[in-house]
């Protein structure tokens, strides 16, 4: 009899257990002035995101409206000479962005170009061909760090590290003719890293 009323009184207590960690873990009520400021802000973020898919659309059906027959495609020129140095495509059925640097570099004794492709959102394809499309490579370059895709079960971001031929501080790109890497080796022969130096000099790290 008194085993059962044991039972009885912590079967009760786990009953309530759930109700007394709530209890306890509860947040402080919001006062009426804190609801309707956090409600009116939740409308506004709502409101904002509404217009900016309908801007999107806007964007999307203008795009799809003037390139039904060629897949658009942006060519970044070399800042030194004017030859071609990264070309943008954009897919638009398939909403798949392809970046290609046309410089082949040695990267741990490799030679590779860097050519990557990311199928993205509505959103992004129309902020990174509005970017292209307005020769705004400096913000691509930094926005694209954002467009990320999956290839046999791995994320990988469009530009890993923004464009291997893309000097920051010039804001231009370019080609493989003046696209100079320098692989830098420890003095037990290690490989280190790599810099490139653009044409003005200034230099920076495409591998480690
Ligand atoms: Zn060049
Ligand atoms: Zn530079």
């Amino acid at each position: 009899m008194i085993y059962g009323d044991i039972l009885n009184t912590s079967n009760l207590f786990w009953y309530f257990m759930p109700f007394i960690v709530g209890w306890i873990m509860s947040e402080p009520e919001e006062s009426k002035a804190e609801q309707k400021a956090r409600i009116k802000k939740e409308k506004q973020e709502r409101r904002e995101a509404r217009k900016k898919e309908e801007v999107t659309k806007k964007i999307l059906a203008r795009i799809e409206k003037e390139y039904t027959k060629i897949k658009p495609c942006f060519v970044i020129s070399c800042k030194a000479c004017g030859d071609n140095a990264v070309v943008v495509t954009f897919d638009i059925t398939g909403r798949k962005i392809t970046v290609s640097t046309l410089v082949n570099y040695t990267l741990k004794g490799n030679i590779s170009a860097q050519n990557h492709a990311a199928k993205v959102s509505d959103m992004e394809f129309t902020e990174a061909f509005e970017l292209a499309k307005s020769g705004e490579y400096k913000k691509l370059n930094y926005f694209s760090h954002g467009l990320t895709t999956y290839k046999d079960g791995f994320r990988i971001y469009l530009f890993e590290d923004g464009l291997k031929n893309f000097c920051k501080d010039c804001n231009a790109a370019y080609c493989h003719k003046h696209h100079n890497t320098y692989p830098v080796y420890e003095d037990d022969g290690w490989y280190d890293y790599t810099d490139w130096v653009c044409p003005k000099g200034h230099s920076h790290m495409i591998d480690d």
